[in-house]
């Protein structure tokens, strides 16, 4: 993996308001029940939405091939299109940053978040998700 050419972190102020525009607006007819999902590429960690986790695993090994990628979990949520992007706002918030670079597989990754090695875990970045999870249960 090729390290960062730039840090496509935005701003605190800029996510804030993100969030805040994200959770007032109503769900959106397309969102659909679907289970949210991370694993890690070494010190990289990538939080997704899938109805497969199966297949989203085999897709993720064809498409971005990671010798050491460590799938950390999943969580199930009715609303999986909203609540994956307020999780990735809440990832990257807490962050220390989102490298944009070239991939070995060939394309630009915008979407991992570094979060400066050891001070993280999957079980501090699944209790996020269970946290954006529970909001959005309450909001809707
Ligand atoms: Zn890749």
């Amino acid at each position: 993996m090729s390290f960062p050419a730039c840090d496509a972190r935005r701003s605190e102020a800029a996510l804030e308001d993100l969030w805040e525009i994200a959770a007032r607006k109503k769900l959106s007819s397309a969102d659909a029940p679907g289970l949210i999902y991370v694993f890690r590429d070494e010190e990289l960690w990538k939080a997704g939405r899938t109805n497969n986790v199966k297949r989203r695993i085999r897709e993720w090994e064809r498409d971005c091939p990671a010798f050491d990628r460590e799938w950390i979990g999943w969580r199930w949520t009715p609303y999986a299109n909203r609540t994956e992007y307020l999780v990735h706002l809440a990832l990257e918030r807490i962050c220390v940053g989102r490298p944009r670079f070239q991939c070995n597989c060939g394309r630009v990754h915008v979407e991992k978040f570094d979060f400066g090695g050891a001070s993280t875990s999957g079980e501090l970045i699944l209790s996020v998700i269970e946290m954006v999870i529970d909001f959005v249960l309450s909001k809707y």
